[in-house]
Formats: structure tokens, C-alpha cells, sequence
């Protein structure tokens, strides 16, 4: 079969690997640019989208946009970067003139924005500002969801993901790519709230993604690191439909956190393997290791 290198929506690199801390609980560092490249090749990645985090909350280190930047300034053929924003920014107000912002970094480059990790409910007026921001500068956001405040990072919402469909609903033209945990659990429905932010196993029978996905066209799946790999290999059937039929709204994604990482290679063996048993398509495949992210982001 033809060789069709991939596109990682969901990466992240330090400039600076020999200054920053690790990990605490796994004692894995955020690779270099350099690092991470040797590990694409592995992978057969063409080109990576680096992800800022810019919360402070359950990091242990913060990577910010221009970290991002340096690193992709110096590899252009193998990074392209989203600018990592904070709703608090600026003024710590609903009303902060954020356009002002992504406005600064999209005319550095910058693709789009995340992840956004802040803690504040999806909906919260904050949230809420900065979504009609993306909005009016034409930029997708790449979403970690958090289970509840204290919990992790991320913007919070509840069971079933009322809070960001209230948001899907009132910001048709914002273009909201979804991650972690809580995000790829709702793709079963018979999840609860013990495990939703964990990795349920077994068959799949529809739940509240399925449904969200189908109602609101501007919701696209980041299928990066071990939520993403989860919620397709529970159920390989499953997710052959899956696949087939958001074949345009999916993204593969890595969410490299440490060079020991294997979540990556599960997926991508996975997808390989629903490629050439026939469970997706060749056109299916191809929109989504690549066609999809260059057709959002300009490639
Ligand atoms: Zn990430």
C-alpha cells in the first residue's frame, strides 16, 4: 500500500529540554524539537501542530506560544504551531478584547489555539468570550476536558457534555476539536461518573459524542494520546463506523509527553490495521492521518 505520511494534530515540545523539570509522578520529560522529530520518524509523521500549555494548573512546567514558535521557526518543514490562550488573559474579564490577542499570534503564524486546558466551566462567560473570539479570527481550539474542579486540568464539564453543547449550539462558526479523557469516555453510553475520566473498556454502544457529532457539524475529535487510542481500540467495529462516518471532522494525534510514550504506536498499528483489513476506506484513512489537518489548518 502507498506510504501516506501522517500529520500529529497534538504535539508538544520544549525549546529548552535541559532546563525543565520532570514529570514528578512519571518522570517523563516533554521532549526537544530534535527528540520529538526522531520519534515521527518512527512514526512516519511528516509534521507535527505544537501545542502550548499555558495553565498552570496540574503542570509541571508551563510551554507558552513562543516556546512554540522557536521551536517550529527552526524545523518548518516538520511543525507548524497554535497559540496557547488563557480566557483569564488580559483582563480577567468576560469582556477582555482577546481578538486583540489571537490577532497578535495569528499574524506570527500561529494555526490555531490550545490546548486549552484552564479550568473554568465550558460555559462560563470567560469560556464563553473567548469562544465568539475564535469565532471572529477564524481559528480552531484544540479542548482538554476535566471531570471537575480540583480534578487534573481542563475546562470542566459535566456528565453528557451539556456545557460545551450549549456552547457548540451558540458558536456555530467556532471550529472545536475535543480531547481527553472525559471528551473520548462519552463515546459509550453507559459511562458514569467514576469512570468518565478514566478508560473504559468494552463495547460501545452509542453515546453522547455520537449524538453531539452528529448535530453540531462544527465539533472535529483529536485522536491523540491514551483517550483517544482507548475509545478506538475498545471496540474495533465500532470504531470502523465511527471512522467512517465523521471521516471528515477526525484527526490523528500523538500527545507526546516522554520518549516512553506508546500510545502512538498502538494507534497508529490500530489504524494500519482498519486500513488494510478494509474496516475504513483508503479515502477515509488518508482525511485522517492528513487530508483533514491540511485542509483546517492551510498546509
Ligand atoms: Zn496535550
Amino acid at each position: 500500500m502507498e506510504t501516506i505520511r501522517k500529520i500529529d494534530i497534538h504535539a508538544h515540545a520544549t525549546a529548552y529540554p535541559q532546563l525543565i523539570p520532570a514529570n514528578r509522578h512519571t518522570g517523563g520529560r516533554f521532549l526537544g524539537g530534535e527528540e520529538l522529530i526522531g520519534m515521527y520518524d518512527q512514526l512516519n509523521i511528516e509534521k507535527g501542530v505544537l501545542l502550548p500549555l499555558v495553565d498552570s494548573v496540574s503542570q509541571w512546567v508551563t510551554m507558552t506560544s513562543e516556546n512554540c514558535k522557536l521551536i517550529a521557526d527552526a524545523h518548518p518543514d516538520r511543525f507548524v504551531w497554535f497559540c496557547g490562550i488563557d480566557p483569564r488573559m488580559g483582563d480577567n474579564s468576560p469582556d477582555t478584547d482577546l481578538p486583540y490577542l489571537l490577532n497578535h499570534y495569528k499574524s506570527l503564524g500561529a494555526r490555531g489555539v490550545g490546548e486549552l486546558t484552564t479550568q473554568l466551566y465550558a460555559d462560563d462567560p470567560m469560556m464563553d468570550n473567548l469562544f465568539s473570539a475564535l469565532e471572529e479570527c477564524d481559528m480552531p481550539v484544540i479542548i482538554h476536558i476535566s471531570p471537575r474542579f480540583g480534578v487534573g486540568y481542563g475546562i470542566i464539564d459535566d456528565l453528557g457534555l451539556p456545557r460545551l453543547e450549549r456552547m457548540l449550539k451558540k458558536h456555530p462558526a467556532m471550529k472545536l476539536i475535543g480531547h481527553s479523557q472525559p471528551f473520548w469516555a462519552e463515546i459509550a453510553a453507559d459511562l458514569t461518573e467514576e469512570n468518565r475520566n478514566r478508560y473504559p473498556q468494552g463495547k460501545v454502544t452509542e453515546g453522547r459524542l455520537v449524538k453531539l457529532m452528529r448535530d453540531y457539524g462544527n465539533l472535529y475529535c483529536d485522536l491523540s494520546a491514551g483517550s483517544g487510542a482507548n475509545a478506538m481500540t475498545r471496540d474495533p467495529e465500532f470504531a470502523a463506523r465511527f471512522l467512517t462516518e465523521f471521516a471528515d471532522r477526525v484527526f490523528f494525534g500523538c500527545d507526546i509527553c516522554a520518549s516512553f510514550n506508546t500510545h502512538p504506536f498502538k494507534l497508529d498499528a490500530f489504524l494500519t490495521d482498519l486500513r488494510e483489513s478494509g474496516g475504513i476506506s483508503e479515502e477515509t484513512y488518508r482525511k485522517i492521518v492528513r487530508g483533514n489537518a491540511e485542509r483546517m489548518l492551510g498546509l
